[in-house]
Formats: C-alpha cells, structure tokens, sequence
C-alpha cells in the first residue's frame, strides 16, 4: 500500500505547487489593473508537445524571444552529441535514424542538468520534444516540483499525420542554432545557406518519409499518453498546428494571454482529491 500512498502525497504536492503558481499569477495579474497578459517580466515555464513537423522548433524561437526564456530542444542536444562524436551521441545515432526514443534516464538528466546550470533558463524555460514518455514528464514534475516553479502551459500542437511528410522531406536545419526552414514552405533568402550565418543547411538524416513513419508510430505510443497526462493537470491548450505558422503564433498568444480559468485547477483538485462527483 505504500507505493500508492506515496503516489497520491505525490500527485497532492504537484497540484498545491500549481495552485500556489496561479495564486501568485493571479497576485501579479491584479496588482497591474487586472491585465491578463503575460509578458517578458513575468517568464514561462512551458512545454510543446507535438509530432515530427508539427512546428514546434518554428514556434519556440518566438516564444523565446517574447519571455527571454531559455529554448530546450532534446533533438537538437542530442545532435549536438552526434556531430561531437561522443559515446552518447554514437548511441544516440542508431536510435534517432531508426526512430525510436533514447532512454528516459539520459533525457531526464540533459533536461535537469540544463535546468540547473543554463543562466538563460532562469527567466523561464520552453521545452521542445520533452517529456516524450510519461516517464519523464513525472520525473520533470517531480524537479519543478522541488524547485517550486510549476509548469504553466502544456501546449499540444495538433495536426494529422497526412500533413507531416511534406513538412519533414522539405526541411532543412542550421545545425549549430537548430533553425529550421522548409524548402517550399519558408524556404532561406539564399539556396541553402543559413538567414543569418550564412552556413550550409543540411537535411537531417532521420527527415525522410521511411523513418517518418517509425517516429510517427513511436509518437502516438509513447507521446500520446502524455497529452492524457497534462490534460489531468489543467495546464494542456490544444492548438491547430496545420494552419500557416503566423496563424499558429496568433493561437499560441491566445494561450499566454488567456485569462486564467481558475475552475480548470480546480476542478482538477476535486478530481485528485475524490471530492467531486
Ligand atoms: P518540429 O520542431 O515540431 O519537428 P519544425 O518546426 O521543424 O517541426 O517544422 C517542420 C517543417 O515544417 C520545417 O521545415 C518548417 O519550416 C515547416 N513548418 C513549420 N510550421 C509550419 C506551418 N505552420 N506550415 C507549413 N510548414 C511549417
Ligand atoms: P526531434 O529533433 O525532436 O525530432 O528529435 C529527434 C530524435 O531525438 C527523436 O526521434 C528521438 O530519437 C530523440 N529524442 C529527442 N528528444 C527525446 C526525448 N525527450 N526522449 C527520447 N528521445 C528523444
């Protein structure tokens, strides 16, 4: 019976460590004449979640830019191990090119590690492509937890996979910024060349439609169930990501400037707490 017991004085600090982040957002939102937006004084503490294309490496550098926040792409870390040749990066290879997930303990600690030490992520943080496993979006519920600085947003972006081959056998990345441009879509001013460095773009050896297909396989899996596990919280915002990407940035300032539906938390609360019907 322990476990159990531990799970639910778990699951009951999690949602008292949000409440007490909406009561002091709630504070700061009538301490300034009732506004709801959120701006860059206030942060974000958020993640995107969404399949292979969905946009997500498009949307963060705004949302970035917007909050002064730190942009936390596993893939692009993982990458970054690959072109340094480490032993992770040599492992990660193989996973990444047959679409599969590296293991959670890895990602855990890049993420915690990263949290910890980046001077970027005190005034906030996006996280892109984690948590991808239950797993780890426990295990990085238990670090905010710690720290007392709660997610705020989950932000799903939704898209049918029809969609996603387009998108991904068309992209091309600037790896040292992980910048992405697609070449119909929002193809760079020079063939090829990065905006602003002006390096070589590349296509990622894992963006081709075979193995497109595995990663879809692994998302609807393995990342599904963590959509199933925001929406529990009342932080999860759908969002249609198959609109063009300025529509999608409008939809995304929807969400931060959303006023804040305290019934949502709360209703959650009741929920955990057996006390509603
Ligand atoms: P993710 O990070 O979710 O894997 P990206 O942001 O890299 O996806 O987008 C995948 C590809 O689709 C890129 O080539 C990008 O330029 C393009 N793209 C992103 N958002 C849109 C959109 N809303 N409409 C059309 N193409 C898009
Ligand atoms: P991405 O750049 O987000 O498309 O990620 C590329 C690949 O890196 C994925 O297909 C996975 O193999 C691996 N990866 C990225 N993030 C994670 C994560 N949070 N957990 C496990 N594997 C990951």
């Amino acid at each position: 019976m322990a476990p159990i017991r531990d799970q639910i004085v778990d699951d009951l600090k999690n949602t008292i460590s949000r409440l007490e982040s909406r009561i002091s957002e709630l504070e700061g939102q009538l301490g300034h004449g009732g506004s709801s937006s959120s701006s860059s004084a206030e942060g974000v503490r958020m993640i995107l979640i969404g399949p292979p294309g969905a946009g997500k490496g498009t949307q963060a550098p705004r949302i970035k830019e917007k909050f002064c926040a730190c942009h936390l792409a596993t893939g692009d870390m993982l990458r970054a191990q690959v072109t340094k040749k480490t032993a992770l990066g040599r492992e990660a290879k193989k996973i990444m090119d047959a679409g599969g997930l590296v293991s959670d303990e890895i990602m855990v600690n890049m993420i915690k590690g990263e949290l910890e030490n980046n001077a970027e992520c005190k005034s906030g943080f996006i996280l892109d492509g984690f948590p991808r496993t239950v797993t780890q979006a426990e295990k990085l519920d238990e670090m905010l937890t710690t720290s007392r600085k709660p997610l705020q947003h989950a932000v799903e972006l939704q898209i049918d996979d029809a969609l996603l081959v387009s998108r991904i056998t068309g992209r091309l990345i600037h790896p040292a910024s992980g910048r992405s441009y697609h070449k119909v879509f929002n193809p760079p001013k020079d063939a090829m060349k990065d905006d602003v460095t002006g390096e070589p773009l590349i296509q990622r050896s894992d963006d081709n439609a075979e193995t497109l297909k595995k990663r879809l396989g692994t998302y609807h899996e393995q990342t599904s169930p963590v959509v199933n596990y925001y929406q529990k919280t009342g932080i999860w915002k759908p969002i249609d990501a198959s609109q063009e990407p300025g529509q999608v940035w409008q939809s995304l300032l929807k969400v931060f400037d959303s006023k804040v539906v305290v019934g949502g938390q709360s209703g959650s609360l009741l929920n955990k707490l057996g006390l509603k019907n």
